[in-house]
């Protein structure tokens, strides 16, 4: 057996290929036989328009299982899975076509007379098309080929996947996952959480991101069972689908959208075993209420494009909400000072991580990979964090998102925490703006709960946060939204709220 990541999930595929791997509630069923045979004719097709191996294939799709099946045939074919964002525009399309060079880009059908000079210009050979039903050029053209397509032997330090890394402002860095990265993470990911083979995932997430694509969909490759298969999340649709499933991965706001349904509680749940939360932080109050009406204490986890996972709450021991839990066997991870030395347990730093699952490098970046992964093979993530005297790692934030005013650090995690837990806040961020005086000054942007009766007002909150901090920490301002603008994978976006109040204490005011 070659080190391909294809390989292994075959050698774990059910027996009975029968036994279901995907099903719609559009009333789609795929079994196992049905997905291989998808995937030999997709790595044909890939092979007869010239995907060699360690070339491109980008694609840029809706969800939908054959999209999914692209991953794996390109895998098959030894090829390099680039999967982008379906919100990223014609402009910045153009960015990553023009950097990664694919040799295939896949489109939706709708999209194709807009990008294909623009693919051209970037040595582009192929597009083909592909919609949310599964029909497209790409379908039409693999359905007459023989599945027989054989296995490309990779090596395992060989590039399956690169994940241009979400929500950064600038050029965007493509984060390189050999084979054998995402190998160990799905490995260790299916042992700690104890997958079983009776077990169906509910897979609600997008399949351009890391979370959808490997956590969720490596972990049921690996255990050679099924998932219900959601084009998105929509709180009725995974209510009416919970039933049927064991293991729910999800972004906190499927946790708080969910809650947010009154006939939400246990009547759903009760097939469920394991509800994991991941790639954004998981309010403790959002972990509390789902505790309260649910009966489940959410798993959380965390990860990022370069490393897939690298910490995770444990499924039988404690879940500390607030907390990301302890790092996954074989991950080393540190805290670390400025200057790279290693903090002791309880002092904030810069979090650290080493392991099988830490990517390869940025594509074609040597420079910033150099700057990121440091000689001994530890990667600087850029959050900020602790551990715990438990060992439970906590974030507090993003190394960009530190606050420095009047000279002091203020970490927003925690000023988020304080105004979180006031009467009448459903949630806020908490950002820094330049300041005359302070150099930055500490904003706060925050949702009011639904139905308060008396919503606290900004000077309320500026006063309570003044009980529990020290001043240079407590805001100045208070703004209050409807909402706080999020990405797709539930990151509140704090540069456009950088952007939109930036000029709160410039001469001429907001
Ligand atoms: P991405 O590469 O888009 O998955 O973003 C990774 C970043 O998401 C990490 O560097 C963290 O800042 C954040 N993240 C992921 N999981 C969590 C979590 N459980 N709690 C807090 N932040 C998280």
């Amino acid at each position: 057996m070659s080190a391909n990541l294809y390989e292994l999930f075959a050698s774990r595929f059910p027996p009975d290929r029968t036994r279901t791997f995907i099903e719609t509630p559009e009333g789609r069923v795929l079994s196992y036989a049905d997905m291989e045979r998808v995937v030999g004719r997709l790595t044909r097709l890939l092979q007869e328009v010239g995907v060699g191996p360690g070339e491109r294939v980008a694609i840029q799709v809706e969800k939908s299982p054959e999209a999914l099946l692209v991953y794996l045939a390109s895998l098959r074919a030894g090829a390099i899975c680039l999967p982008l964002n379906t919100a990223y525009t014609a402009h910045e399309i153009a960015y990553f076509l023009g950097d990664a060079e694919p040799k295939l880009f896949i489109c939706d059908p709708a999209r194709e007379a807009a990008f294909a000079e623009r693919a051209r210009e970037s040595g582009v050979a192929e597009i083909l098309t592909l919609d949310g039903e599964g029909r497209g050029s790409l379908t039409e053209r693999a359905q007459t080929l023989d599945p027989d397509a054989g296995c490309h032997a990779a090596e395992g330090d060989d590039i399956a996947a690169i994940l241009y890394t979400s929500g950064t402002t600038g050029r965007s860095k493509g984060a390189m996952l050999s084979h054998d990265n995402l190998a160990s993470n799905a490995l260790t990911l299916h042992d700690l959480w104890g997958f079983t083979p009776n077990d169906v995932l509910l897979h609600a997430l997008p399949i351009f991101h890391l979370h959808g694509l490997f956590v969720a969909t490596n972990c049921v490759l690996v255990n050679g069972t099924g998932m219900i298969f959601l084009r998105r999340f929509e709180p009725r649709r995974i209510m009416a689908e919970l039933p049927r499933a064991t293991v729910m991965m999800g972004v906190p706001t499927f946790y708080s959208r969910l809650l947010a349904e009154p006939d939400f509680g246990r009547d759903q749940c009760h097939g469920i075993r394991l509800f994991i939360s991941g790639s954004a932080p998981l309010l403790e109050d959002t972990f509390q209420a789902f505790e309260a009406r649910t009966g489940h204490r959410i798993l959380e986890r965390y990860g990022m494009s370069e490393t897939s996972m690298n910490s995770s709450n444990p499924l039988k021991g404690e879940r500390v909400p607030g907390t990301v839990g302890l790092p996954l066997p074989g991950v080393d991870l540190r805290i670390t000072d400025d200057a790279g030395k290693e903090l002791p347990p309880g002092k904030t730093g810069t979090i650290e991580v080493r392991g099988p699952n830490v990517f390869k490098g940025y594509w074609r970046m040597p420079e910033k990979t150099a700057e990121e992964i440091r000689p001994n093979g530890f990667f600087v993530t850029g959050d900020l964090g602790l551990i715990d005297d438990h060992g439970y790692v906590r974030i507090v934030g993003r190394a960009k998102d530190l606050i420095i005013s009047g000279g002091f650090n203020v970490y927003p995690k925690e000023v988020e925490q304080i105004i979180d837990s006031l009467e009448g806040i459903a949630e806020c961020a908490v950002i820094g703006v330049p300041h005359p005086d302070f150099g930055e000054a500490v904003v706060t942007v925050a949702v009011l709960e639904k139905n308060t009766n008396k919503p606290p007002q900004e000077y309320d909150l500026i006063e309570k946060t003044k009980e529990n901090l020290a001043n240079f920490k407590v805001p100045k301002r208070v703004f209050f939204v409807d909402e706080l603008p999020r990405n797709a994978m539930g990151k509140v976006q704090k540069n456009l709220l950088r952007e939109t109040y930036g000029q709160t204490f410039s001469p001429n005011g907001v």
